[in-house]
């Protein structure tokens, strides 16, 4: 604990980034401040802590649900961006902006799906003295056939790339401060917190939760977005498509020794054909090829662009406490 409140009991806050949530915000911002003032009563956290939503430029009545309920309640606060910055930088804006008012922050999707009901054990966990608590999915009864196979299938080729993730956990943690100052090292734009989160360090532990169905409206996550952010998991913390495409291209050079041994042999054999398909069809298998390697190392120049130039990854529009 870093002792910033009398009583010895931590100061908490959540952070939930939301984008066109309306329809989801009273209901969670009732349900975390009730958890908060009933964590207050028990004496387990101090009655400073909060719950801060991040509202990531949304085009519908998301501020204004924000402003209404930090009003109606308590330990709610509001954070509102410039413009939609996206899901990982816009957790990244509330985590930073609050990091200094609170022992640790937990960081939580607005639409429920994160079970609430495990924010006190990973509070118990913290004041036990641990550093980083993730949420882990025990099951994904809720996700379609498609979300969970693909899920999967990220997670073991993570794993394969050597990237260092927790299997199945997404972006529902707890880090206390010092966690939190070592991830406002980290300048880059192409954000993948479950990357940088365990390569920081600390102790850590993990708590298991059901994901639920969303409490309303719909995913801002559809196939596009959830692949590009696959990808940009991949490239911001893993060489190997790049060693991929050496591997590739030595391949295709043995089989070419190989092609022209062969040709070699049915020439000595008088065997040949005029042969069209022998001529064309290597062209079009290197040239798709060259192309396909082309582009896994002009995404890695992609990215070296977008961090040279050190963009700032947020505004700050408004801000209630
Ligand atoms: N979100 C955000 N900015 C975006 C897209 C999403 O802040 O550009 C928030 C969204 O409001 C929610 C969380 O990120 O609180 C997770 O999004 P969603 O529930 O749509 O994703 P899913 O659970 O379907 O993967
Ligand atoms: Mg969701």
């Amino acid at each position: 604990m870093n002792g910033k409140n009398n009583m010895n009991v931590p100061i908490i806050g959540i952070v939930s980034p939301c984008y066109n949530e309306e329809l989801v915000l009273n209901e969670t911002s009732f349900q975390l401040n009730s958890i908060l003032s009933d964590l207050v009563e028990r004496n387990c956290i101090s009655e400073k802590s909060f719950a801060v939503f991040v509202d990531d430029g949304s085009k519908d009545k998301t501020w204004l649900r924000i402003e209404e309920n930090a009003k109606q309640f308590k330990h709610i606060k509001g954070l509102k961006l410039a413009g939609n910055v996206g899901h990982q930088k816009a957790l990244l804006a509330g985590l930073l902006t609050f990091k200094d008012d609170a022992d640790a922050l937990i960081s939580i999707d607005a639409d429920l799906q994160d079970d609430v009901r495990v924010i006190e054990e990973m509070i118990q966990k913290f004041t036990s003295g641990v550093d980083v608590v993730y949420g882990v999915r025990k099951e994904r009864k809720t996700d379609t056939f498609f979300k969970k196979n693909t899920a999967l299938l990220f997670y073991n080729l993570m794993k394969k790339m050597k990237v260092n993730i927790i299997h199945n956990h997404a972006d529902y943690r707890l880090c206390s401060q010092r966690v939190l100052n070592a991830l406002s090292e980290f300048g880059e734009v192409n954000l993948f917190l479950r990357g940088i989160i365990p390569s920081i360090g600390f102790s850590n532990d993990v708590v298991y939760y059901d994901r639920l169905e969303r409490f309303a409206g719909e995913s801002k996550y559809p196939f596009r977005k959830m692949a590009a952010f696959a990808w940009n998991g991949v490239t911001s913390f893993s060489n190997y498509p790049l060693k991929l495409v050496t591997i590739i291209g030595f391949l295709i050079f043995f089989f070419c020794l190989i092609m022209t041994g062969y040709a070699l042999f049915a020439l000595y054999a008088g065997d040949v054909v005029p042969g069209w398909l022998s001529t064309v069809l290597p062209m079009y298998f290197l040239g798709g090829i060259q192309l396909f390697c082309f582009g896994i190392i002009g995404e890695y120049i992609g990215k070296i662009y977008s961090e040279v130039k050190q963009r700032p990854r947020y505004f700050i529009d408004k801000r209630i406490e």
